[in-house]
C-alpha cells in the first residue's frame, strides 16, 4: 500500500502520482484517465491509498495511453498512427483511428485495419463510419448500425 495526495486543481480532483519524468513541467495527475497537467495552484484535499495492483493498472494506462496527437483527448489506449497519417512520436486514439478508417476506405478504398487486435468496432451500414462496439446495434446478417443512425431512423418513422 502506498499513499498519494488527492489534489483539487480548478475544481477537479486528481490523484497525484508524481512528476512526469520525461517532461518535468507536467505532473502525472490521474482523474480516471492517464492525465498530465501543469500544477499552478493546487489544494491537497485528502489522500488515497493504492494497492500495488491498482498502481500497476494506472501505470500501464500511462504507458499505453495519454494524449492523442490528433484530437488532444486523453485516452487509456493509443497506437502508432497508420501509414496515411504518419507523424513520428505521435500516437492516435481509437476515435481518430476509426474516423480515418472510414475516410480512407470511402475515398481510396484502402482499409487501414482495426485499431487493435481485439477491437470490436464495426462499420455502420447507414453512415459507413467505424464505430466502437458499445455504440452499435446488431442487425440481421452480421450487420451493424450505430446509435446515431438508429435514432435518426426512428425519428423519421414517427
Ligand atoms: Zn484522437
Ligand atoms: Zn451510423
Amino acid at each position: 500500500m502506498a499513499n498519494y495526495n488527492l489534489l483539487r486543481v480548478n475544481d477537479r480532483l486528481y490523484i497525484h502520482l508524481g512528476a512526469d519524468e520525461e517532461d518535468p513541467v507536467y505532473q502525472l495527475a490521474y482523474d480516471g484517465l492517464p492525465n498530465r497537467i501543469e500544477i499552478g495552484e493546487a489544494d491537497i484535499v485528502g489522500t488515497v491509498e493504492l494497492t500495488a495492483e491498482q498502481l500497476e493498472k494506472i501505470q500501464s494506462e500511462y504507458e499505453n495511453g495519454g494524449e492523442c496527437g490528433w484530437c488532444g483527448e486523453i485516452a487509456r489506449k493509443l497506437v502508432h498512427p497508420h501509414i496515411f497519417d504518419f507523424a513520428p512520436r505521435q500516437k492516435m486514439c481509437k476515435n481518430c483511428w476509426n474516423h480515418d478508417r472510414g475516410v480512407y476506405l470511402g475515398s481510396i478504398g484502402v482499409d487501414i485495419g482495426q485499431f487493435e487486435e481485439d477491437d470490436d468496432s464495426k462499420q455502420c451500414v447507414a453512415c459507413r463510419k467505424f464505430i466502437d462496439g458499445k455504440r452499435l446495434l446488431k442487425l440481421e446478417d452480421e450487420k451493424y448500425e450505430c446509435e446515431d443512425c438508429a435514432q435518426h431512423m426512428s425519428d423519421m418513422a414517427t
